[in-house]
């Protein structure tokens, strides 16, 4: 487990965020609650465990989403071009959710999983070595798991 950065900024530029933290998964989620939110067929994550944040140029915007789990999601945007930026458990500060989108670093990410195929658009590929779910996964560890053997990662910092 690697300690890692990961930059990047809205689409209007106003907010620039620099993350360091260790990557735990990136995977895309195709229920309805994530394509309304991207506006596209799918919603895309990237944990980050540990992040230490830092945020220039403006304010992130907050928005709570109540889930059918009960949790809490606080939605992160840049409050002047409405980019969503970062999504977060409340009450769980030790993982922060990067909408990899916004990243500005060149780099080659590859979700290692799909979840919630079960509202996927009909045309939607899915890579076959990927990790599929009908559903939310049980767990997430096979998709932790997988990010771990996979090799895609940003600077080291150390
Ligand atoms: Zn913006
Ligand atoms: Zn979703």
């Amino acid at each position: 487990m690697r300690q890692e950065v990961f930059e990047g900024q809205c689409q209007c530029g106003a907010i620039h965020y620099r993350i360091a933290g260790v990557a735990l998964t990136m995977f895309a989620c195709h229920c309805t609650e994530c394509q309304r939110q991207a506006g596209s067929a799918f919603g895309m994550a990237l944990w980050i465990k540990q992040p230490v944040v830092e945020i220039s140029g403006g304010t992130v915007k907050e928005w709570i989403r109540h889930m059918p789990s009960g949790k809490q999601m606080s939605c992160q945007f840049c409050p002047d071009c409405g980019t969503r930026l970062f999504h977060k458990v409340v009450g769980q500060d030790q993982v922060l959710s990067i909408k990899p989108g916004t990243l500005s670093q060149p780099r080659t990410l590859v979700p290692v999983g799909h979840i919630w195929l079960g509202s996927k658009q009909k045309w939607t590929t899915i890579d076959p070595n990927a990790l599929q779910y009908a559903g939310n996964p049980e767990t997430f560890d096979a998709l932790m798991a997988a990010w771990a053997n996979a090799d895609f990662h940003a600077a080291a910092v150390d």
